[in-house]
């Protein structure tokens, strides 16, 4: 039998020689395919077929300028991305972020992960990611509705309700996916409604897809608790983030009786031992576009640190990444865990480094991986898609209703294959495999695509 141990590691030198500034990239990749050894080893034939050099080639990567003119009248150029990285199970899906880190290298590493994500769900969607250097922070309405109308106006050409759909993510809300909506319409003159989702209940949205991805995260974390005979009522919890997945976890968390204790921005963190008023968040992040900073301000029971960091200082039970990609380091991984913390669940994508993973899982912690635990907010996508195709609308609770199966069988799906393969606590590795699967046969069957 070929070492497929070697395989993975040769895929892994090729991945880093062909782009060698790709470090996200190649940190994702690592990631699953060192977890699908064992998959390797039973299927050879994944490897004759050069399943795993296929898989991190993307079909398509496009670039593109984005010029637009600011409120003073000075053009800016920005850069555009959309990587179209798999499209064997559904048309390409995934998210847009705008926001000043935005590469090529974290495009590719959201774009694979949203690969195996997609599968997990068991829906017909495929893995793209896309987004721009532009930071929508300070900017006028007026100016995120003129870029967002020059980024569409390359966009159009090369998405599509059955060749790529797609969504939010960092920097770009409910505001930006109407002003692209529009611009999409303007131009192809067509209600190809399924072209984008998290649209507005107002032209063709979903209900209960703003609160998917928070909601999802802890019905994800009610399955894994309830595995222990646990549940998350009373326990302490600290989120990091403030944006759209941070809210509705700590929304969610609340409703199941948690405490939680924390939220952050990219600036610093509140902690607030009454637990989070989340009334005065979203005023200050939803209606005001402020800084969390204000919370303390408001709130007289909450102190705020600078620095994000310091977040995972704070004791919990249970910790819940919602902010970007590398907040938890192996350094406060350890702080985490000598604090006593019993799991760490992923709203943010690949919020945790790979040995801080690698810390959490040889200290016997509970943890659920990104792409197993956020994976509701795509699989709401997926659901506003069947909508818009139907021309029916479901009500919140029908939504929601799926959302928490769709949930649940992920988690089932991840716990089946990681006891399956031998490791019956490593939902890292029963995600990745099962992801990977239904890609990896799906590929197999259309012959060299
Ligand atoms: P938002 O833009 O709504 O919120 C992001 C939050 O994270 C903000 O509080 C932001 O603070 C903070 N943040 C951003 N960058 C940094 C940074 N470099 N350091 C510290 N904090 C930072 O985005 P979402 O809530 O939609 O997304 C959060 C994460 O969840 C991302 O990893 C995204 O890919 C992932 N995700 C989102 C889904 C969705 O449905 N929206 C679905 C699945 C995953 P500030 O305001 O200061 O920038």
């Amino acid at each position: 039998m070929a070492d497929m141990k070697k395989y993975v590691e040769d895929v892994l030198e090729l991945v880093k020689r062909r782009d060698p500034d790709q470090p996200e990239f190649h940190n994702t990749v690592k990631e699953v395919l060192t977890t699908i050894v064992p998959v390797l080893e039973k299927n050879p034939k994944y490897a004759e077929a050069k399943i795993l050099e296929r898989m991190v080639e993307p079909e398509r990567v496009i670039t593109f300028r984005v010029p637009w003119q600011d409120d003073k009248g000075e053009i800016q150029i920005n850069r555009g991305y959309r990587v179209q990285m798999n499209s064997a199970i559904g048309p390409y899906k995934g998210g847009l972020r705008f926001h000043p880190s935005v590469n090529l290298s974290i495009l590719k590493f959201l774009a694979f992960e949203q690969v195996f994500k997609n599968s997990l769900t068991s829906l017909p969607i495929g893995g793209g990611k896309g987004g721009s250097d532009f930071d929508p922070k300070g900017k006028s309405d007026a100016e995120v509705m003129r870029f967002c109308q020059s980024f569409m106006t390359e966009l159009y050409r090369h998405i599509g309700p059955h060749t790529d759909v797609p969504a939010g993510d960092i920097g770009v809300g409910g505001r930006e996916i109407g002003f692209l909506y529009g611009q999409y319409k303007r131009i192809r003159d067509a209600y190809d409604d399924a072209v984008l989702t998290g649209k507005g209940l107002t032209y063709g949205g979903s209900l209960t897809r703003t609160e998917a991805t928070g909601y999802g995260l802890l019905y994800f974390v009610k399955n894994m608790l309830a595995d222990k005979n646990d549940s998350i009522k009373g326990k302490t919890v600290v989120v990091s983030g403030a944006g759209n997945v941070a809210i509705y976890a700590i929304q969610k968390a609340q409703e199941f009786g948690a405490k939680v204790v924390t939220c952050s921005d990219s600036n610093g963190y509140v902690y607030d031992p009454n637990g989070i008023n989340l009334a005065v968040v979203k005023q200050i992040k939803e209606v005001e576009r402020g800084r969390i900073k204000e919370y303390a301000a408001r709130v007289p029971s909450a102190e705020y640190h600078e620095g994000c960091k310091g977040v995972w200082t704070v004791k919990c039970d249970v910790a819940l990444p919602c902010a970007t990609q590398s907040e938890i380091d192996l350094e406060s991984a350890k702080i985490l865990v000598s604090n006593g913390v019993k799991l760490v669940a992923e709203g943010a994508n690949m919020p945790s480094t790979l040995d801080a993973i690698e810390h959490f899982q040889k200290s016997g912690i509970m943890f659920g991986p990104a792409k197993a635990a956020n994976a509701g907010g795509v699989a709401t996508s997926a659901l506003e898609m069947s909508q818009n195709s139907m021309r029916l609308s479901w009500t919140f609770e029908e939504v929601d209703k799926k959302l928490e199966s769709i949930m649940t069988n992920i988690y089932k799906n991840a716990k089946a294959n990681a006891e399956k393969y031998g490791e019956p606590d490593n939902l890292v590795m029963g995600a990745n495999i099962a992801g990977f699967v239904k890609v990896a046969d799906a590929m197999m069957a259309q012959g060299l695509v």
